[in-house]
């Protein structure tokens, strides 16, 4: 299938995102990484999918909307809180303030936007149940992975997948000391010696509390702060900056340049 392969335990690169030169089909349609799922597919996109818009849901729904006629697309109002909410509770048209969603029926396409924090997907291997958060400084420092690993497990999900996306990485990612006490994580230092956080080394401590084994966690490390061609950052384009988009979900169709199966 087209799109490159997840990656997993790379260590964050500053440039040339890995996979992506010498695959100039699947990046120039917007699709860096494909999870292959049985039946469904998650992606992270690249720019190119919401190159043009502003950023804000119902932009990139209406985006969506386009790509994707036969399925319903949720997006959320992303908060930098811990809400999470189950398609079918809320509506396509409802655009609820949360930072996770999640499905029980994987024909759903679940859709989370961001500009340096860390789109997070998860499914499972013995249900079809999907789920997306969105996870930065604030949402990890209530335990929005933690959270969204056991609403799968007491909705009876045993075998979970939990999946990082391109963010800011600790290369680039200069925070204060307040961040790192309310992560009560490992400071890093940034290429030219700031204090740093690693957020994926977070969301990776939370998953694997959570009860999700090592080798069920997969990170795409790359970082969206370097990597200007390929990503939209927020540190780095301030107000101007769009929106990186993932998707999980879409049994039985297509996601924007990945073929399922
Ligand atoms: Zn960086």
């Amino acid at each position: 299938m087209p799109g490159c392969l997840l990656s997993s335990n790379k260590r964050f690169k500053g440039s040339d995102p890995s996979g992506c030169r010498g695959e100039a089909s699947p990046c120039q349609r917007g699709v860096l990484w494909g999870i292959p799922l049985l039946g469904m597919s998650g992606v992270f996109c690249s720019r190119g999918v919401t190159e043009g818009l502003d950023g804000s849901p119902q932009a990139v729904a209406a985006r969506l909307r386009q790509l994707l006629p036969s399925n319903d697309i949720f997006c959320l109002t992303q908060v930098h809180a811990d809400r999470i909410v189950w398609a079918g509770e809320v509506s396509p048209e409802d655009f609820p303030k949360a930072d996770g969603i999640m499905s029980r029926d994987p024909v759903n396409v679940l859709c989370i936007r961001t500009a340096d924090c860390v789109p997070v997907l998860l499914w499972a291997d013995d249900s079809p149940m999907i789920g997306a958060v969105h996870a930065g400084w604030r949402g990890l420092s209530l335990g929005i992975v933690h959270k969204a690993v056991g609403l799968m497990r007491v909705s009876g999900a045993r075998l979970i997948h939990v999946s990082m996306g391109p963010s800011i990485g600790p290369c680039c990612y200069a925070v204060g000391t307040d961040v790192i006490d309310a992560l009560d994580a490992q400071p890093n230092l940034t290429l030219d010696g700031r204090l740093s956080v690693d957020l994926h080394r977070v969301a990776t401590c939370q998953a694997h509390a959570a009860g999700v084994p090592a080798d069920m966690i997969h990170c795409v490390q790359v970082c969206t702060q370097c990597n200007r061609e390929t990503f939209f950052s927020y540190r780095r384009d301030s107000g101007n900056a769009g929106r990186n988009i993932s998707l999980i979900g879409g049994a039985s169709c297509s996601l924007p340049g990945l073929q399922v199966p």
